[in-house]
């Protein structure tokens, strides 16, 4: 409970408005079948049974019970405690909201990268606050660039307009990088008349959605601001998944198997498939589980050789003798420390990687010709074409609970917090919590391990 308390606290703009009035009974969850005589006493007659979320609701973020430090590996945080026990808040609609929905404009934001449902999401927030009895609803176009730049005007959103948004991939609202300050943008939001803001985004977007939340309390601005993490290399901490990860790894998949076919039908073929992830190898070992199909899998998490006895390459000649092909499948993020250092950034400050991919299909080429025997190497590099996909049907349903949830959080009075998928519950968390650092793969961890039983590659160290 301690840790709870210092924790999950998720900000309440109650320190700043206490009105609160009912929820519309649109989000009432009405009880289906009546209550039994064996319940009477302390279960709710059918006019108390509302459904509605107890903010004092909680859900536990880790399930698993560990006899021993060491069967709990590296998931185990504190070595001496074998119950590993965290409660977060759960999600959903309040009883008591703190906005009235006449008095609300609401705005959607979209930044960073594309990201399979980002249109899901935009369409479940627009549906949600109109079914709140919310009129004013705005997409903010190219992201935080929208805040600023005087040619860009606002995009007047409601169900019309986003009713078959999700039946493709992008954004409706468009995306970008880069951008106004935090203080621009929170003088646009009070010139416009927003307070309620939704940020779409992966961790720089969340930390500008945190400043935004904190500049607004500062100016004592009556503004939700409430985020949904979207990062297609599923790197955010302590959520299940991420929405478009699913798509993403299915999508790889189909690459993979392009890449398998190529390599197989080929005089010593090898494929090369270069996926997601600058720093989180999820979507490469997702998709090498998924798959089936890949000999060596390389993300940023596990460091490998590529030279001598022991490095890649040496069994990938192995692969080439014994099984005449074979495919690879490297994280955007791998084998960085080969590469040449660059001091190159993007408009949002990030580093901007080498091509790893590029760089082992030239080592192959040369060792192969080394040692005189001949190899056939295709380089398959998806990336665009997964991120600008429609999400499949698993991500479509993360997408419409997250969206929902989002209305829920800023109208229960959240702001500062962002919706996520925790041991399949769906909660809310503050947002430094889940931005602090990317999620990485636990070279230690279980599916790591599957995913090596699975490629039977080596250690490569
Ligand atoms: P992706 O997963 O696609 O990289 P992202 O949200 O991390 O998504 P970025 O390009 O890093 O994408 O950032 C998106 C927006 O957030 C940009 O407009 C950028 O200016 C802003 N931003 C990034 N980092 C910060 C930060 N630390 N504080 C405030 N704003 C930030
Ligand atoms: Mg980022």
């Amino acid at each position: 409970q301690e840790d709870f308390e210092t924790r999950f606290n998720i900000p309440h703009i109650t320190d700043i408005f206490h009105d609160a009035v009912p929820i519309p009974s649109t989000f009432c969850l009405k009880m289906r079948t009546p209550v039994t005589e064996d319940f009477a006493g302390g279960y709710p007659s059918d006019e108390e049974w509302h459904g509605y979320i107890n903010k004092n609701d909680r859900v536990l973020l880790k399930v698993i019970h560990y006899s021993s430090p060491t069967s709990a590996g590296a998931e185990c945080i504190d070595p001496d405690c074998s119950w590993v026990e965290q409660w977060v808040h759960r999600a959903g609609p309040r009883e008591k909201i703190y906005f009235r929905p006449e008095e609300v404009k609401a705005a959607i934001v979209t930044c960073g990268g594309l990201c399979p449902g980002l249109n899901d999401v935009i369409r479940q927030i627009v549906i949600t606050l109109e079914i709140y009895g919310v009129k004013k609803i705005v997409g903010i176009p190219f992201g935080y660039r929208g805040f600023s730049d005087k040619e860009l005007t606002e995009m007047p959103l409601s169900r019309k307009v986003v009713q078959n948004v999700h039946l493709s991939g992008g954004s409706l609202l468009g995306v970008s990088r880069g951008g106004p300050g935090i203080s621009e943008i929170v003088d646009s939001l009070e010139e416009r008349g927003i307070n309620m803001l939704f940020v779409l985004g992966g961790n720089g977007t969340h930390a500008g959605a945190n400043a935004i939340h904190n500049e607004c309390r500062k100016r004592r601005m009556r503004v939700a601001v409430v985020g949904v993490p979207k990062t297609i290399d599923n790197d955010i901490l302590l959520m299940d998944k991420t929405f478009g990860f699913d798509t993403a790894v299915e999508e790889a998949q189909r690459a993979i198997n392009s890449a398998y076919i190529e390599a197989h039908s080929a005089y010593h073929g090898v494929g090369i498939v270069k996926l997601m992830g600058r720093s989180s190898g999820y979507i490469a070992m997702h998709a090498s589980l998924a798959s089936g199909q890949i000999d060596i899998c390389l993300i940023p998490e596990v460091s490998f050789n590529l030279h001598g006895p022991h490095g890649v390459l040496s069994h990938l000649k192995y692969l080439i003798e014994t099984k005449g092909s074979a495919v690879i499948c490297v994280a955007e993020g791998a084998g960085q420390n080969f590469l040449q250092k660059t001091n190159a950034k993007d408009a949002s400050g990030n580093i901007v990687f080498g091509d790893f991919g590029v760089h082992i299909q030239q080592e192959i080429r040369k060792c192969f010709k080394e040692i005189g025997v001949p190899v056939d190497v295709k380089y398959i590099d998806p990336t665009y074409m997964i991120r600008a996909c429609r999400a499949n049907a698993s991500d479509g349903i993360l997408c419409t609970v997250l969206g929902q949830n989002a209305v829920h959080g800023a109208f229960a009075g959240y702001s500062g917090i962002t919706v996520g998928i925790c041991n399949t519950h769906y909660v809310y968390l503050p947002i430094p919590e889940v931005i602090s650092y990317p999620r990485l793969v636990d070279p230690n961890s279980r599916m790591w391990h599957r995913c090596l039983t699975s490629t039977g590659q080596p250690d490569f160290i």
